[in-house]
């Protein structure tokens, strides 16, 4: 089968304290740290067989990712920008979704034909993190596309029970392809549905919401908050083509955050009260959050998804005095989020296709990778088969 696989040299820095578990089993915590050199290509790989638990997905539709183009990129001193769980040589692609075509001898709910997303989150199931419902958090966990072989190839093997079926979308729509399309992007979307109901349960219809970030995880908050009743959807992105792509998705405002007072901006459209509901999804918190005070209202909630990893300082008098509540927001998996993501695209109230500015063959992917460093586009979806 054809492929994308992305390899890069094994190169701890000094400054890294690397464990003894991470040279074994060469999957490690912040890739930045010992990647250098990443390099992509589109080659031929054997096709995979299903293990008992594990179903062959034949690829429909894969999104490139920010993760996908952090892990693309490098740094000054060529190390690879994505600071997270990473090992290769690895096929990326985590958001995707596409045809059951073959199943392992252990799977009984799904079946050859049947239209799957999956999870990108592979949660083991029985460490104490999982037992406790807080699979996103796994103590084993693997990522697809990051540890274990990802989308950007014509097949996949997933564990069955990462799969969730696309057939009410696909029954709604009338259309399998634009079903496969929509599918792709259920992953990316669930990360921002576990942020804005799971996390913390202070979602009201009505809220004024502040989204940090028009990429497409910021895009995602907007659309399921406007799906959720929220009386304003603020979008701040320096892009002028994003705040665009913002706009068009719905947006009540969309602002370039550079030059202008965030506090006093925020009063303004909120009549004097505030943001009840803020996204952080720009991963820059020293520019989103950190000067964020009385742009809060009271009994505020502040999520964070985007991945910073330096501190950032904020004024917690203003938390205080509001009574703020601020959430940490990793993954998608659990909580119902897929089926209730699923089920929201398939009744109409989300559509996040008018983000996707362009649908590629997987052999031009790498142009498409290029073509997403000037960060103009929010969505590329490759189509492998
Ligand atoms: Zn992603
Ligand atoms: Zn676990």
């Amino acid at each position: 089968m054809k492929a994308l696989t992305l390899t890069a040299d094994w190169a701890p820095k000094a400054d890294y304290a690397i464990t003894d578990y991470e040279i074994e089993t060469r999957k490690v915590r912040t890739g930045s740290k010992v990647w250098k050199n990443p390099q992509i290509k589109v080659g031929q790989l054997p096709d995979p067989d299903p293990k008992p638990d594990e179903v062959i997905i034949q690829v429909g539709a894969v999104g490139i990712c920010g993760s996908d183009m952090h892990m693309y990129e490098r740094g000054s001193d060529d190390y690879m920008l994505y600071p997270g769980l990473t090992r290769f040589p690895n096929i990326l692609g985590h958001e995707f979704s596409g045809k059951v075509a073959a199943v392992g001898s252990d799977v009984y709910d799904l079946k050859v034909g049947d239209l799957v997303t999956a999870e990108e989150i592979q949660w083991c199931g029985k460490c104490v993190s999982c037992r406790r419902g807080f699979v996103n958090h796994c103590d084993n966990m693997e990522e697809l596309g990051f540890t274990t072989p990802g989308a950007m190839a014509q097949y996949i093997p997933v564990r069955a029970k990462y799969c969730w079926k696309l057939d009410e979308i696909a029954d709604r729509l009338g259309d399998e392809q634009e079903a496969l399309v929509m599918g792709a992007m259920v992953e990316p979307t669930g990360v921002s549905y576990h942020a804005l109901f799971n996390r913390i349960h202070t979602w009201q219809p009505g809220v004024y919401v502040v989204v940090f970030g028009g990429g497409p995880i910021g895009l995602a908050a907007e659309a399921l908050a406007l799906a959720s009743g929220a009386a304003q959807v603020i979008v701040f992105d320096t892009s002028p083509a994003r705040r665009e792509i913002a706009a068009r998705m719905g947006a009540t405002h969309v602002l370039d955050p550079v030059g202008i007072d965030l506090n006093e901006t925020i009063l303004d459209l909120t009549y004097g009260r505030g943001a009840d509901f803020v996204v952080e999804a720009a991963g820059a918190p020293d520019h989103t959050l950190a000067p964020l005070t009385t742009g809060l209202a009271v009994n505020a909630t502040v999520t964070v998804i985007g991945l910073a990893t330096n501190p950032t300082p904020l004024s917690l008098v203003h938390y205080q005095t509001r009574g703020v509540q601020l959430a940490g927001s990793l993954g998608h998996a659990g909580h119902g989020t897929f089926q209730n993501v699923i089920r929201m695209m398939a009744s109409g109230k989300l559509d996040m296709r008018p983000m996707v500015s362009a649908r590629v063959k997987l052999d031009d992917a790498l142009g498409a990778f290029h073509r997403l460093e000037s960060r103009q586009d929010a969505k590329i979806i490759l189509l492998p088969n």
